[in-house]
């Protein structure tokens, strides 16, 4: 229904969901089908139809999932967190087959046997990772996404492309509605493409409450518009 509703809208609004939500706990070929069932609806509107990454333990079936359901619909991307020590192997395999790839530096709380613990070394995953995935970009589709509201970091990151002769079309910005605003609008106005991430649904208040307490500053600030102030 809101793929429809986007399409009727002709929204440049992509639809993006976990995969545990499709299933991944109880059966993983209904899972196949769920997701190759959404991505051709949302190819019906000429939408990339986006995958979260969830806990580490899904990782793999989420990998699974998702190149079963590709082979079928190839608009789909997925969702990869520069913490975890796998994920360069991973983006040379997902991003290398031609998928658009949704960079993170990572959500869930994951023990050092998994995830790097150090939040400088995260950063510098991630800004390797960037580069590697703009420099895979293949010129077709979807272009890869850096999902961040580190904003020095991305500015690091369009200079090295912008000095390695990357266009501004190989990727894009992603980031949560109402974070770093400014931020979105300047990037927007330079020429790069933000898109801005908004949960949808009965429970997206609770989604979106839980978002920003990640950093309680935006509490205030988000009382303070809701309020006119
Ligand atoms: C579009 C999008 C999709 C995502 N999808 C996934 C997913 O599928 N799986 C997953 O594990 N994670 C996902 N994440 C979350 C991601 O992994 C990070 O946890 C989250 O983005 C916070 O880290 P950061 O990259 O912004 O950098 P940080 O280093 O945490 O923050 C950098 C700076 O950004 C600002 N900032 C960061 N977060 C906030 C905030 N909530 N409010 C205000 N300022 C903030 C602060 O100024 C901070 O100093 C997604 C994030 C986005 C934006």
């Amino acid at each position: 229904e809101v793929m429809d509703r986007i399409g009727a809208a002709e929204l440049p609004t992509h639809v993006s969901v976990k995969l545990t939500h499709l299933g991944l706990d109880l059966d993983r070929d209904l899972t196949v089908r769920n997701l190759v069932r959404l991505a051709a609806r949302a190819a019906e509107h000429r939408h990339t139809f986006w995958v979260d990454m969830e806990y580490s333990r899904y990782v793999d079936a989420t990998l699974d999932v998702f190149e079963a359901a590709r082979r079928e619909r190839e608009n789909l991307a997925l969702c990869l967190q520069a913490y975890l020590h796998r994920t360069p192997e991973d983006l040379e395999r997902i991003a290398g087959a031609g998928a658009a790839v949704r960079l993170v530096k990572g959500a869930y709380a994951e023990p050092a046997s998994v995830a790097i613990p150090s939040k400088a070394e995260v950063d510098e995953r991630f800004e390797e990772l960037s580069l590697r995935l703009i420099e895979l970009y293949d010129g077709r589709g979807q272009p890869h996404g850096l999902a961040t509201h580190d904003v020095p970091l991305l500015r690091r990151v369009a200079s090295e492309a912008a000095r390695r002769g990357w266009g501004k079309d190989r990727w894009e910005v992603q980031m949560l509605y109402g974070i770093q605003r400014s931020a979105q609008n300047q990037l927007a106005a330079e020429g790069y493409t933000v898109r801005v991430l908004i949960s949808y649904g009965e429970a997206w208040f609770p989604w979106y409450m839980r978002r920003l307490a990640e950093r309680p500053a935006n509490v205030g600030f988000v009382l303070r518009s809701m309020m006119g102030g």
